[in-house]
């Protein structure tokens, strides 16, 4: 018997006009919806990634000085948006693992909000904490989904939350990535090798690793397809502000 609260599937096929992703590292949009991000793009949408961090802890050498890291992502990060098709990508300095969801980051999600007006704007699920038992959400990952939905409301939308961050803007829907909650999917078939080949613009993060990551990242696409009937898919959990 099917339950009342079942929720069908639901493919997104129509392209938001413009898009704001925001995430907390240099890689995490092309790991959370870089299929979707380069879709859209093919699509004529207006794409913009803001990147709360640079990524200066994004390794395992005690040697690696953080500030070369952080120039190397920065220029990983260039490269990737031209793979995308992206039509800006922004960082902000704040310490790789220190971001708070704090009222500094909800002015400046709120003023990019305000400048670019975005119809439709991605980030982490925030309360996606544990996947499985070998997985749990990096913090920076949790505070910048928090911070995220905070600024879309009712900050950007509220003369009173922030007056001189520009003129308000209302954002009509928010895709939740890496959510343990899915409702909505977006079939990434053709522009899988776009995301796989953003991600490997990402050098410092994938070293002799890279072969299986490719792998692994097609394997976890094509799961999220099965369930819309299509070859890849990302999956989101969608908020529909509007109306
Ligand atoms: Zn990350």
């Amino acid at each position: 018997m099917d339950s009342l609260a079942t929720v069908p599937p639901m493919l997104v096929e129509d392209a938001p006009r413009c898009v704001l992703a925001v995430y907390a590292h240099p890689d995490d949009p092309e790991i959370a919806c870089g299929g979707t991000l380069a879709r859209w793009a093919r699509a004529g949408s207006e794409v913009h990634v803001l990147l709360c961090t640079r990524g200066e802890k994004g390794s395992a050498d005690p040697k690696m000085k953080g500030a070369d890291l952080a120039r190397r992502r920065a220029a990983e990060v260039a490269e990737a948006a031209t793979v995308l098709g992206l039509a800006s990508h922004q960082q902000l300095r704040i310490a790789d693992g220190e971001l708070d969801n704090t009222t500094e980051l909800r002015r400046d999600l709120v003023t990019a909000i305000r400048r670019l007006r975005p119809e439709a704007v991605i980030c982490p699920d925030p309360t996606a904490v544990f996947f499985g038992n070998r997985y749990f959400n990096h913090h920076d990952h949790r505070e910048v989904g928090w911070a995220t939905l905070d600024a879309v409301a009712p900050a950007a939308s509220n003369p009173h939350y922030f007056p001189n961050a520009g003129p308000v803007h209302r954002v009509a829907r928010v895709f939740l990535s890496a959510t343990l909650d899915p409702d909505a999917w977006v079939d990434i078939s053709e522009t899988i090798d776009v995301k796989v080949d953003a991600l490997a613009c990402h050098k410092t993060q994938l070293d002799e690793a890279g072969e299986w990551f490719r792998g692994f990242v097609k394997e976890r696409a094509q799961e999220a397809g099965r369930a819309v009937g299509v070859a890849y898919a990302e999956s989101f959990r969608l908020l529909s502000l509007s109306g």
